[in-house]
């Protein structure tokens, strides 16, 4: 059983074929799949589809492109929607200083409200970060300091330095098909080091679709392949690689693992 634990079904190009390609990922054996919310404003949509597809999970949180957006949703209410049984994380939230649609101080506030709502909720954190590692690494820190919390460095595409203080931090590190393709080297690099207890696989879908399906647009059925590449490069078959993963999925997310009657397991 594979699980796609990041994904994006209320985009416009997956949105109105949600069944089938739930179906294909179902078939591919990718049983559980977790939409994430790029808008707190989108929270109906997102709980719609957790609520009409029992493999489906949803978090709830504002992507950092969009944090001008919603620059001022506090914590609270974050935390509200978050009760819902079937939201399972906060975000995704963070810093994308690549495509910076959002100024870097608001990316930044809003980035530490979804720290102290996964604080307070006790949910884990779903961390967006591009090319914004230094920035990262100090909010990081500066907030750990502040209480714990739980996260997951989705996508990871940053230096191995945010990778190491990530893992450091107790966090869990999730790569998406970018680990797939070819000119990826480094990023292979960084995932070997990552500890096998940490590492889960997304598809980041309708972005970002894995070897041979490059250039496509992606589906939750194709976190297959990203976990064969993932598998290869931590020299693990591809069923231990899946177990791992999977094991690793209901550690951090809790509230999944009870939902699947698995609460004992991922305790263990
Ligand atoms: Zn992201
Ligand atoms: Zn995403």
């Amino acid at each position: 059983m594979l699980i796609d634990s990041h994904c994006h079904l209320d985009h416009v190009k997956l949105g109105d074929r949600v069944p089938e390609l739930l179906a294909r990922a179902g078939a591919a054996g990718v049983e559980r799949v977790v939409t994430i919310s790029t808008h707190v404003s989108r929270f109906e949509r997102y709980r719609e589809l957790a609520e009409h597809h029992p493999s489906v999970f949803f978090t709830i949180g504002t992507h950092p492109h969009h944090a001008a957006e919603e620059p001022d949703v506090p914590a609270a209410a974050i935390v509200e929607k978050a009760q819902h049984p079937r939201c399972i994380g906060i975000g995704e939230s963070g810093l994308d200083y690549h495509y910076q649609f959002s100024p870097r101080d608001v990316q930044q506030r809003v980035f530490r409200t979804h720290i102290a709502a996964a604080r307070q909720s006790g949910l884990p954190l779903v961390i967006h970060a591009r090319d914004a590692d230094e920035d990262m690494i100090g909010i990081l820190e500066d907030e750990m300091g502040q209480g714990p919390f739980r996260a997951v460095l989705h996508c990871f595409s940053s230096g191995r330095r945010l990778a190491e203080v990530g893992v450091a931090l107790g966090f869990y590190v999730s790569f998406s098909g970018i680990v797939t393709f070819k000119r990826s080297e480094e990023l292979r690099a960084i995932a070997a080091a990552v500890p096998p207890e940490r590492l889960l696989v997304e598809t980041d879908a309708p972005y970002l679709a894995p070897e041979p399906h490059r250039g496509k647009t992606n589906e939750p059925a194709f976190v297959a392949h990203t976990a064969a590449a993932l598998a290869d490069v931590v020299g693990l078959t591809a069923e231990e690689l899946a177990a791992a993963t999977t094991r690793n999925f209901y550690r951090l997310f809790r509230k999944a693992a009870a939902l699947d009657g698995l609460l004992s397991e991922a305790a263990a």
